[in-house]
């Protein structure tokens, strides 16, 4: 529907994307495989739905903004101080909360593409101008996203692994692109997959380079922790950074239902990263079996794969949803499917081998 032409409205919306959320789909048969949004195929712990109801007891109370509890179990897990932390709506509220605090018109924010969708999108909102940077084949161009910075530059969002591709970058290619970086720009390691790193060339962003004073790293209890629903994503940085970014949060963004599962899942982690081992472990079955099959795709160091399917990409996902398996297609591009259950993973894998096409 064509908007009027509303006076009032930014014309910058007019410019960015909306965000266009995975979708979830049923076959005629009844069956729902949602594929298409990276979530953990799991349920919440009892614990976790336990913290949540007696949670719910103080739904009349606005939640502690200072999220005491939460944040003194993250430190205490991560080995950091109370004030290199800042919590946000999950880490896409915190993402926003960073261009709150460095961007505005004028200034410049650099990231790979194709990367996560809602960069765009916030950099858009934000007023200052997006450079993305053309992946080179599946993985960031590290030389082309610093040869990109200019003088206006105020951020760079390196997405480690990669959405939707799956790739990572490796400590020392990360480490020399750090080094390249001026100081007038942030660097945000943007980890939401990190609980599903194998590779032990990727770096973990909070040991190996959370105290440089221009790096902040983001990470979620959306993906391995699979609270998704309640929106909750943390920040480590330099005092300096969590503080300027803590100021741009809306004022109790992260409610207390969300706090508490959160507290409730760092107190069940070794539970939580079990389940993340056995995704690992589909995920290897599932991309060997596309190998076996005659598919091409890139190694995933992600709870997804990447299919890049150019222009076979739309069909696959119509024929994956006539089978009620929802994937994430970028038309024209390629297709991401998220690592499911083993029984989901198999409603993918027959579509995919029942597929007319192969992309090698
Ligand atoms: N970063 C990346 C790379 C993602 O893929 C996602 C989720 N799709 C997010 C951030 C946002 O996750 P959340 O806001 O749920 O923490």
């Amino acid at each position: 529907v064509a908007e009027p032409n509303s006076p009032y409205l930014r014309d910058v919306l007019g410019t960015i994307p909306a965000y266009k959320a995975g979708r979830k789909v049923v076959s005629p048969s009844g069956r729902s495989v949602k594929l298409s949004s990276n979530e953990s195929p799991y349920g919440p712990l009892p614990s976790v739905v336990e913290a949540v109801a007696a949670a719910a007891a103080d739904l009349n109370r606005y939640p502690d903004s200072a999220a005491t509890e939460l944040t003194g179990a993250l430190a205490h897990r991560f080995g950091v101080s109370e004030d290199r932390l800042a919590l946000g709506a999950g880490s896409v509220g915190l993402l926003q909360q960073i261009l709150g605090a460095v961007a505005e018109p004028g200034t410049e924010v650099v990231y790979a593409w194709r990367s996560f969708e809602a960069y765009p999108l916030l950099v858009g909102l934000s007023g200052a101008t997006a450079v993305p940077v053309p992946l080179r084949g599946e993985t960031h161009d590290l030389d082309a996203m610093a040869a990109a910075i200019t003088d206006r530059t105020r951020a760079v969002f390196v997405c480690n692994p990669n959405n939707p591709t799956a790739t990572a970058v490796r400590e020392s290619e990360l480490a020399a692109f750090l080094d390249r970086v001026p100081e007038h720009v942030l660097v945000v390691l943007d980890e939401a997959y990190r609980e599903y790193v194998r590779d032990p060339q990727v770096p973990d962003g909070i040991t190996r380079f959370g105290d440089r004073p221009n790096v902040a790293v983001l990470r979620t209890f959306s993906k391995a922790y699979g609270l998704a629903a309640l929106r909750v994503g943390f920040l480590v940085a330099q005092p300096h950074i969590a503080t300027a970014v803590r100021k741009t949060m809306v004022p109790f963004a992260v409610n207390h239902v969300a706090q508490a599962a959160a507290v409730a899942s760092l107190e069940a982690e070794d539970e939580l990263l079990d389940r993340v081992a056995a995704t690992v472990k589909e995920r290897v079955r599932v991309r060997d079996a596309l190998l076996a099959d005659g598919w091409e795709l890139p190694s995933t160091e992600a709870n997804f794969v990447w299919l890049r399917l150019g222009e076979h990409t739309a069909s696959f996902a119509a024929a994956a949803e006539a089978e009620g398996v929802a994937v994430r297609a970028f038309p024209g591009e390629g297709l991401r499917v998220t690592i499911g259950s083993p029984e989901e993973n198999d409603a993918f894998l027959d579509v995919a081998r029942e597929f007319p096409h192969r992309n090698r």
